[in-house]
């Protein structure tokens, strides 16, 4: 086997004849010509034949044993026949005006995945810049966003703090059913939620049945605006914590105004533990505050009544009677500590109770909230706010594996 017909089998490249090879010590330049001699004209479609110039293109491929690889092309520039426009020959196993191959880009793509542009830049030796851009092509090949909202009957709105302390929140979108990210929106107003799911149309609207999200009044008045068909599910979540803060400023009222009292310490997460998870240990502690502190027992075991109304499978109007008769037996006690927490149940009873339907929870969004942190992670913050939306949605959607059968 000659060199040639060696590097021929080597490459695989489509389309090319293999003229020369080049190897030094760290770069291996490769001739060729392309054996397509067929060009259309891109204005008037005419197949040219008549070539007008002959340049080269020097695009970077993968390496070989920690050489770089240049694939020289020759490039031919035909005259139009009709028009008189000169197109040139496009490579088949790269884009044009681009200066990598197709399969160096998603090499590159998938080592940027977990690493910062400039470090991928050192080691494929790459500009950063060049590497970002390349990454943001690739991010937006595979961003896929009809597919995302194809089947799509259950919808997670969560939100996620964008830069710290700015009071600036992204918000998520999630397919409940699929556990998987549809879209992620710059800010979490109503104003841009609904013109966005507007933007996709009515029959979008129509085929959504059900809308989990927290308490945040904008979510609720999208939800109502957009899709008044959804059943809107409180997420239980955000519900439970309300109720817990209710418990936890108690709590802290009292260690401010008995700071030296032993049994307050180290209460908080035993109090938002629920009675039959608690170990020996930790239910000595909480007796022993409870000894102290009647009113802190009957808040607890109030609060721990709550949890089996929405554990139970029943009719939402059944539930929402439960809640009602809760809210009452803790008004009959003069407790004000849940207050705020009654205020918010009487307000949304229904989508509260309508969790009973079908356990219906934001958790998905939890895991995808992860994925957030960690790619804003190895890229120092990313405040572009577009470039981190293309890459969590990149990387969430389908995986890219450098065997794709494409050069
Ligand atoms: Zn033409």
């Amino acid at each position: 086997m000659n060199e040639l017909a060696f590097y021929t089998d080597l490459l695989g490249l489509p389309q090319a004849t293999l003229t020369g090879v080049t190897v030094t010590k760290t770069t291996i330049e490769i001739a060729c010509t392309l054996t397509d001699t067929r060009t259309l004209c891109p204005s008037c479609g005419v197949e040219c034949t008549v070539v007008n110039d002959r340049t080269t293109r020097r695009v970077r491929d993968l390496n070989i044993s920690e050489r770089a690889v240049y694939l020289v092309v020759s490039v031919r520039q035909f005259r139009c026949p009709t028009c008189g426009s000169c197109p040139t020959e496009r490579l088949p196993f790269a884009d044009a005006n681009k200066s990598y191959t197709h399969r160096q880009a998603r090499y590159v793509f998938v080592w940027c995945r977990k690493q910062a542009y400039s470090e991928v830049g050192a080691i494929v030796g790459m500009h950063a810049k060049t590497v970002e851009r390349l990454v943001l092509d690739q991010c937006r090949q595979v961003e896929q966003l009809p597919q995302r909202y194809v089947g799509l009957r259950r919808l997670g709105i969560d939100e996620q703090s964008h830069r710290k302390g700015k009071k600036h929140f992204i918000c998520l979108l999630t397919n409940l059913d699929t556990g998987t990210l549809v879209d992620i929106l710059p800010d979490r107003k109503k104003e841009s939620l609904v013109a966005y799911f507007q933007r996709l149309g009515p029959s979008f609207c129509q085929q959504i049945t059900a809308v989990s999200c927290d308490i945040w009044q904008p979510y609720l008045a999208v939800v109502a605006t957009c899709f008044p068909q959804a059943t809107l599910v409180l997420d239980r979540f955000h519900v439970v914590k309300l109720l817990h803060q209710g418990l936890d400023n108690f709590r802290r009222r009292l260690r401010r105004e008995a700071p030296d009292e032993a049994g307050y310490k180290q209460l908080k997460w035993l109090l938002f533990k629920q009675y039959h998870r608690l170990s020996d240990a930790e239910l000595d502690t909480l007796q022993a505050a409870f000894a102290v502190n009647a009113e802190l027992k009957t808040a607890y075991f109030l609060r721990e009544e709550f949890h089996p109304i929405l554990d139970r499978p029943q009719a939402v109007y059944a539930t929402i009677g439960l809640l009602d008769r809760w809210a009452a037996r803790i008004q009959a006690q003069k407790i004000t500590l849940f207050d705020s927490f009654i205020r918010t149940l009487q307000r949304h009873k229904e989508p509260i109770a309508n969790y009973v339907l079908d356990n219906l929870s934001n958790a998905v969004t939890e895991g995808l909230n992860n994925l957030v942190r960690s790619i804003r992670r190895c890229a120092f913050g990313m405040p572009n706010f577009q470039h981190l939306r293309l890459r969590v949605m990149a990387i969430s959607g389908r995986t890219l594996k450098l065997s794709d059968n494409r050069t």
